[in-house]
């Protein structure tokens, strides 16, 4: 048997491993393979973690691969880790297939001990500051992220060292202030621990490789992979490094760079650079950096390196890279790279960069896009034009326009937010413990760091607004001040992710350009030419159709000009609220033929209208008009209320017979659960003339548009069928009143069915006999798949489910593929069996969700119908389907 390998060195990998060696361990790798000045070193598979997570320790044979990889890498570094004389350092850093900004741990300088710093102090040319500064680090880093030591003992007492010298910079302590404070640091390991710090070298290395495996169940990485849809079980990488300091004087130094703005995708030389820092400063915020192209004046030649390098890295990804360095003593040191995250708007814009510079095709532009960044777009902006007081400006880091009270802890944006307050979050900079606060909030907002910090990388993935590095701000517990302004928690601000501007007081929003752009205004932007590249081709390449949901004239309308090819749902109840719902009350409890009999009468030209309206909105295109289908008690008067005033009048002696007659009725149409009750295709069966009469104002609708020379293109859909003889009953009448109607006008009238019932999934071929056609409502097929109710779950334990990983999304908002999936699939293929062509859609929620919308391109449906504002987004969620080469042909 082939023995499990564990360890990769450099050399071994490559970028299309992510799975195994995590993006970090695999881009190390490639880079390694193209020959840029990456620093020696392994990287320990995710494999090793998933085995180390499910037994608590490390899989046979990983000591002894690491023992000779590690050997490998002193020999040839000619070094030996932790050697008192000369040591070699290792950063252990984690790396996950999915870059999770924050979330995993990196402890650097492991092999420093009490020998060893001489060691290193004599490596640095007798830089005994040096030395020590790197062991003191090695103790918070390994105390903090290894041991579990709350990292403020470490940072308190190194402000505190620097208040006893009066200082503010930490490059203003001496050797012997950090020899003190290393003391210090190892007698709060001490404390915490109850043990001492280790000093073997490679015990150090096992346990922080050992606390990054910990760290994928870490809370605040469960919490970001469930917000990002991660899966919970991949496990991390660990990549174990060879130092590179970046903290050895002024020719030395660390930063970050982008080969384009992520933010706005134009080209350019975009980063962060901190002379005389290492490694985790930069991405911290912890101290403000300078610009990138400061290295230039600093560092010539390292600066020309790192552009060459930049260029070849785009050129070999084929888009925008991130890159992280290190320059040692003049010496440039590449430490990571990776695809970059980029906000929305630079994702469509960068695509169709490289489209036109011939990097990328169309296709491929397609793929690296997606309907949440589209989503993303369309919210609306500031409206500037009050003039609103602008209080700072910062660096806009994450796009969107957010106003809300100010708060200043995650616990308080948690709080109010839970209580239906919008917030901002402020704070001086953000890291991982305030996840759970940054995604409550409708936006962030930071005094410190760049594009890059933990803040900007963290909400632009969430699509968060975010403005960070507003360094006018001075911040309090419970307040901040800038410019002669206090601004307490609860006063509102609005913060502008694009501009960077803070503004006091609430600012009103205005509709964003993409958005005008798909009402079919002329907008002359980058980003709206690069949205329309990529729309358009979208649009040819989608096997699918894309529908809509709407109820009103100005709904279709709206969503017509949005590309919808038709409406897949009109939910006809909507149509019965208002002042109509008397009318409808009326119907229900009529005793008698003649009170029926009127209240359809006065109800059907009414209906007729709507249609009227809906038709001519979509003339030419077809309008699918489901019969009504209201869980009773949305008509009827409450029964509680109802017999509290019959009660109360039968106290006072009053004559009340209406209303007592009335909660007789209410009463014997009462139902336990109306959801799984008289409603739907069973209502049109239980009260005659109901659907009869629906139908015939369509009949009637669809005649005098066609009389007026327009195109009117009904479907009749009949809900909650659950047996064929349900629908053949509708049909048979439906059929009759639509032919007296219709005849000589040449419009076409299709009578089909909704899936929506699991039994009429499990009865396709038979129910596709009587169906011109099927529209799976996998809302009610959700619900009544899983036993949910779809009104009351979500708010009474779905929280539960979601935290025990039973489901990573709600799948009232995603299919839940295996099992209502599976019903879907049966539906379409034993419909098809009966009906080769019989025309299959979906309206329910799930229609204008992006990962739902590829499964029902995969079922080969030939049309998903969505709420208007998500026709553009289920448009290129659609063309994407088609490109990723998974769909099925069946169509
Ligand atoms: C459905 O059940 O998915 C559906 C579209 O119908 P409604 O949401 O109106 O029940
Ligand atoms: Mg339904």
């Amino acid at each position: 048997m082939a023995v499990q390998k564990y360890v990769y060195d450099f050399s071994e990998g490559h970028k299309d491993l992510k799975q195994l060696l995590g993006g970090k361990g695999a881009n190390l790798a490639e880079m390694t393979r193209l020959g840029l000045p990456v620093p020696a070193g392994f990287t320990v598979t995710t494999e090793a973690c998933r085995a180390y997570l499910a037994t608590g320790s490390a899989p046979d044979g990983l000591a002894a691969e690491i023992d000779s990889q590690l050997a490998a890498l002193e020999q040839s570094m000619g070094r030996e880790l932790g050697d008192p004389a000369d040591p070699l350092l290792v950063s252990v850093r984690s790396g996950a297939a999915f870059s999770m900004p924050g979330m995993m741990e990196t402890v650097l300088n492991v092999g420093l001990n009490d020998a060893s710093v001489a060691g290193l102090a004599a490596q640095a040319g007798g830089d005994d500051r040096f030395a020590w500064d790197s062991y003191r680090r090695l103790l918070q880093m390994f105390g903090k992220t290894v041991c579990d030591v709350p990292g403020e003992e470490f940072s308190d007492a190194l402000e505190e060292a620097k208040k006893v010298r009066g200082v503010t910079d930490d490059l203003a302590l001496d050797a012997d202030d950090l020899r003190a404070l290393t003391e210090r640091y190892k007698r709060i390991f001490v404390k915490y621990t109850g043990r001492e710090f280790p000093q073997e070298p490679r015990e150090q290395m096992r346990q922080a490789m050992e606390a990054v495996f910990r760290s994928w169940n870490a809370e605040r990485a469960v919490l970001y992979r469930r917000q990002e849809r991660i899966p919970a079980d991949l496990g991390t990488a660990v990549n174990v490094v060879a130092m590179v300091f970046g903290n050895l004087g002024p020719d030395s130094g660390t930063g970050v760079a982008f080969t384009r703005d992520p933010a706005s995708g134009a080209q350019g030389i975009y980063g962060d650079y901190l002379q005389n820092a290492q490694g985790e400063d930069v991405v911290a915020g912890i101290r403000n950096t300078v610009a990138l192209q400061a290295l230039k004046d600093l560092d010539p030649r390292s600066y020309d390196e790192l552009l060459a390098i930049m260029a070849t890295l785009e050129g070999h990804y084929r888009d925008l890279c991130d890159i992280e360095f290190t320059i040692e003593r003049g010496k440039l040191w590449m430490l990571q790279t990776r695809v970059g995250k980029r906000t929305a708007g630079a994702a469509f814009r960068i695509a169709a960069q490289l489209v036109a510079e011939g990097m990328i095709d169309l296709d491929e532009a397609l793929r690296r896009v997606s309907g949440a960044q589209l989503a993303q777009l369309m919210f609306p902006r500031f409206d500037l034009a009050g003039e609103p007081a602008t209080l700072t400006r910062g660096i806009g880091a994450s796009p969107g326009a957010a106003a809300g009270q100010a708060v200043f802890s995650a616990d308080r944006a948690v709080e109010l937010a839970a209580a239906g307050h919008d917030v901002i979050l402020v704070r001086r900079e953000t890291n991982p413990e305030d996840l759970a606060g940054m995604i409550a909030a409708k936006g962030i907002l930071t005094a410190r760091g760049g594009k890059t910090s933990h803040a900007a990388v963290v909400a632009r993935g969430m699509g968060r607004t975010c403005v960070c590095g507003a360094d006018e701000l001075e911040i309090a517990a419970d307040r901040f001040a800038v410019s002669g302004r206090t601004v307490s928690e609860g006063d509102v601000i609005s913060i502008d992710g694009t501009s960077g501007r803070v503004y006091l007081g609430p600012v009103p929003v205005r509709p964003s350009e993409v958005v005008q752009y798909f009402e079919g205004e002329r907008v002359d932007s980058t980003l709206v030419e690069a949205v329309d590249a990529i729309m358009r081709h979208a649009d040819q390449r989608r096997r699918l159709a894309v529908r809509t949901n709407a109820d009103t004239g100005a709904d279709a309308a709206r969503a017509r000009r949005f590309g919808a090819q038709g409406i897949g749902l009109c939910r006809t109840e909507h149509m019965f609220l208002g002042d109509r719902k008397e009318l409808v009350e009326k119907l229900i409890l009529a005793q008698s033929e003649v009170d029926r009999t009127k209240a359809l009468n006065a109800l059907l030209p009414l209906q007729r209208d709507d249609f009227i309206e809906l038709f001519r909105a979509m003339d030419g295109l077809p309008v699918t008009v489901r019969l009504i289908d209201p869980p009773l008690h949305e008509f009827l008067p409450s029964l509680e209320e109802l017999a509290v005033s019959v009660a109360v009048a039968r106290e006072r002696g009053e004559e009340h017979s209406e209303d007592e007659q009335l909660l007789d009725a209410v009463r014997r149409m009462h139902e336990q659960n109306p959801m799984l009750g008289l409603r739907g295709v069973r209502l049109g069966l239980v009260i005659p003339g109901l659907f009869a009469m629906q139908v015939r104002a369509i009949a009637q609708a669809a005649a005098q548009l066609a009389a007026e020379g327009l195109d009117p293109r009904p479907e009749i859909m009949v809900p909650l069928v659950g047996a064929v003889q349900e629908l053949e009953m509708v049909r048979s009448e439906g059929e009759h009143i639509v032919e007296e109607v219709i005849a000589g006008t040449g419009v076409q009238v299709l009578i089909g069915t909704m899936i929506e019932v699991p039994r009429a999934a499990l009865t396709a071929g038979q129910i596709a006999e009587a169906a011109d056609f099927f529209s799976f409502g996998t809302n009610d097929l959700t619900q009544m798949a899983w036993g949910f109710s779809r009104d009351d779950v979500e708010g009474a334990f779905f929280w539960r489910y979601l935290e025990l990983g039973i489901f990573g999304i709600s799948p009232f908002e995603a299919i839940d593929r295996e099992g209502v999936g599976r019903l879907i699939r049966i539906a379409a293929e034993e419909g098809r069996q009966v009906k080769p062509h019989l025309k299959l859609g979906v309206c329910g929620e799930h229609g204008g969700d992006p990962e739902s919308v590829h499964f029902f391109d995969q079922v080969g449906l030939h049309y998903v119908s969505c709420s208007p504002f998500r026709v553009p987004i289920a448009r290129l969620e659609a063309g994407r389907a088609a490109v990723t080469g998974e769909g099925s042909d069946s169509r």
